[in-house]
């Protein structure tokens, strides 16, 4: 929110403040009927927040740390993709469900191996969605192309395979439902039929450099908010999370990444991190660093670090969720 040069922080809800106009005399608003205006002349305004903070806890939202008016919606901190459900699901304001959920979200929906191992979670791919893979023929000749899974009824798919046209060596392929008949295709055109595969490999990003960090950092945000409450998330030590939601992290911030659950085990953690599951822990004993981190399915381990945080956490915080028991009230 903007008024004339100045930033209002969301800690200035509820109170009363004074603003600089811009040059047609009219503040500037990105928010609309948060707040009442009053124009008190010489490029000054009362602008009053009709929100007080203690009294909005049903429609706070804990990535823009505000109380939008116009209320939140459902947000799930784990994504759906990867096996997120009706279990660990908060509330947020609709410009962060547009924005800051669907920009950090997106590079763990694009992964088709941790989606696949949330498929048992009944999260299919869809069927558009096509993801880089290598396959093996039955007769022992691999292709690349794009992976997708085919819905087969009600939580049951199998994998299929689309070789790219003009395979590394060479040669050219067509897939036998995009081939009208195979009697006139030129004898070096080669097609590709289901029974032929054997099977199909996701490409397997590592984290590094892949900038998944600002969605691991969101879903240790959503996770504290669920599991701390509203107070603690108040706290300005959580600002420095909710930066990294708009796209660059906080430079106070470190993610490191964790090459095995085994390595992440000796440790001193507030809990075992397990394979197959989700985990998020956290703690800031000191009030100075807040050290915590995010494991995905046991594989993707980030560990955060973040100096500076200001404000003493009570305990220690540790969330386990199993994606693979689906727990949908709908
Ligand atoms: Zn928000």
């Amino acid at each position: 929110m903007v008024i004339g040069s100045r930033s209002v922080s969301a800690s200035e809800y509820g109170a009363e403040m004074t603003g600089q106009l811009n040059s047609n005399g009219i503040a500037p608003i990105d928010d609309e009927d948060d707040f009442k205006f009053e124009d008190l002349g010489d490029g000054m305004a009362i602008v009053t927040y009709p929100v007080d903070r203690g009294a909005c806890d049903d429609r706070y939202c804990p990535y823009c740390n505000s109380c939008p008016l116009d209320g939140v919606t459902d947000e799930h901190v784990y994504p759906q993709s990867i096996g997120g459900d009706g279990r660990t699901v908060i509330g947020v304001c609709k410009r962060c469900n547009n924005k800051a959920g669907a920009n950090v979200d997106v590079w763990v929906s694009r992964q088709s191996w941790l989606k696949s191992l949330a498929f048992r979670s009944g999260n299919l791919m869809k069927r558009h969605e096509e993801h880089e893979s290598t396959a093996k023929l039955k007769d022992g000749r691999m292709l690349v192309g794009h992976f997708y899974w085919i819905n087969v009824g009600k939580n049951a798919a199998r994998p299929a395979f689309q070789p790219l046209k003009t395979q590394p060596d060479g040669s050219k392929w067509i897939t036998e439902h995009a081939c009208q008949d195979s009697a006139k295709l030129p004898a070096d055109i080669n097609v590709y039929s289901e029974d032929m595969l054997d099977k199909a490999s996701f490409k397997l990003q590592l984290p590094e450099g892949a900038g998944l960090e600002s969605a691991m950092i969101k879903i240790l945000l959503g996770m504290s908010y669920w599991g701390r409450g509203v107070e603690a998330i108040m706290l300005p030590g959580f600002d420095v999370m909710r930066n990294c939601l708009k796209g660059e992290m906080d430079p106070r911030v470190t993610v490191s990444w964790i090459d095995s659950l085994e390595t992440l085990n000796k440790k001193e953690l507030p809990c075992e991190v397990m394979i197959n599951n989700h985990t998020v822990w956290g703690e800031c004993a000191d009030g100075q660093t807040f050290i915590g981190g995010v494991s995905l399915f046991g594989r993707i381990i980030a560990e955060i670090i973040i100096n500076g945080f200001g404000a003493v956490l009570p305990g220690r915080m540790c969330s386990t969720e199993n994606p693979w028991v689906p727990n949908r009230t709908t």
